[in-house]
């Protein structure tokens, strides 16, 4: 047995890259050893996954093993060294789940979504110090995910981490759910003290982006990934899709490339950057502000001459000329769009 992983003290100091990995949902004894065992051998991975309930958009399929699964994964953690999670989406879970030494519960993504159901949770965890990992809920919506940290923490948990799982969204291609990496960068921003791990399984919901995605969430700094690895993905009673064999982990982890955090050549070089980027920024802002006085006096001639605000001609054509200028420069035009439709909304506010 390896020395266990001490996940309290990595949500302290997330230094380093925290890998977890395991089935979606655990199935039997045979596959729940063969999977853990497996990965145990990739260095990389420091705690091991399993779904006991399973949460099915529709009935009759494969629900989870249940209670019959947890002393398979207490067993396993225990000889492999892997401390080991599982979700739990009711008070009920949350007792059994306890009862068989889980190291960490993780809380899924149409739970999160439910204030009742993460209230019941945070009552029900009281008094444990248990690491509780938060998905990002189904719908793109920061508060509803901020709002499940702020019940655990009132309920005195103070080991809490995200995981980010992308979003549903009818536009989601190539992934099954939507990144929207502008979501966990806000969060940090707002939280920079929480942890944040991506699991690439549930955002891409197949396997041949999850390199690239995985590359993709290292580059902007996540603290982890979250990988759905199965002994034996195609025959997986749920998520057969996305899951990887151990083997494939282990060559998807050699490609990867891990970025450092901080290095002092690269912050003095980033210092730089920055500062041009504060001036820049200054510059667009004052920009905008003489735009505005502008916009405002022309409201005025409009209403001493009785003319509509919205000069849809004149609309049309800023959009259009400004979409083909910002082209010329390498803008993307739904990034001139969305900008011009914000500057003129403005514009209009300031005239009626
Ligand atoms: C899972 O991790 O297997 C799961 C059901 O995830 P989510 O809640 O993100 O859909
Ligand atoms: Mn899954």
């Amino acid at each position: 047995m390896k020395d266990s992983f001490d996940i309290k003290k990595w949500i302290e100091n997330p230094d380093e890259l925290l890998l977890i990995a395991g089935p979606c949902s655990v199935e039997s004894k045979e596959q729940i050893f063969d999977t853990a065992e497996k990965l145990s051998e990739l260095h990389q991975v420091k705690v091991l996954r399993g779904g006991i309930w399973k949460p099915r958009t529709r009935p009759n399929g494969f629900e989870g093993i249940g209670e019959e699964g947890l002393p398979w994964m207490q067993e396993i953690s225990q000889e492999t060294g892997l401390p080991f999670m599982t979700e739990v989406a009711t008070p009920e879970h949350v007792e059994l789940a306890l009862k068989y030494n889980v190291d960490a519960l993780w809380i899924g993504a149409r739970t999160v979504a439910n204030p009742f159901s993460v209230q019941q949770l945070a009552d029900a965890l009281q008094g444990t110090d248990i690491p509780i990992f938060i998905k990002n809920p189904i719908a793109a919506d920061i508060k509803l995910w901020l709002g499940a940290f702020e019940r655990f923490y009132s309920s005195g948990l103070r080991h809490l981490v995200a995981i980010h799982r992308g979003f549903q969204d009818v536009n989601a291609a190539p992934y099954r759910n939507n990144p929207r990496w502008e979501i966990p960068i806000e969060l940090r921003r707002k939280n920079p003290e929480i942890p944040i791990i991506t699991d690439i399984s549930h955002i891409c919901g197949c396997r041949n982006i999850l390199q690239q995605t995985a590359q993709k969430a290292l580059d902007l700094a996540t603290n982890g990934l979250m990988i759905e690895s199965h002994c034996n993905p195609n025959c997986a009673l749920t998520d057969a899709e996305q899951q990887i064999t151990p083997d494939n982990l282990k060559s998807m982890l050699s490609e990867l490339i891990i970025h450092k955090s901080k290095s002092n050549n690269a912050d003095f070089l980033l210092q730089e950057l920055r500062t041009q980027i504060d001036n820049i920024d200054d510059e667009l802002l004052q920009l905008l502000a003489r735009r505005s006085e502008i916009s405002s006096k022309i409201g005025v001639i409009k209403k001493e001459n009785n003319l509509t605000v919205l000069q849809l001609d004149r609309w049309n054509s800023i959009l259009s000329n400004h979409i083909e200028r910002g082209k010329k420069l390498g803008l993307k035009e739904e990034l001139v769009k969305e900008i011009y439709e914000l500057i003129h909304k403005d514009s209009i506010d300031r005239q009626l």
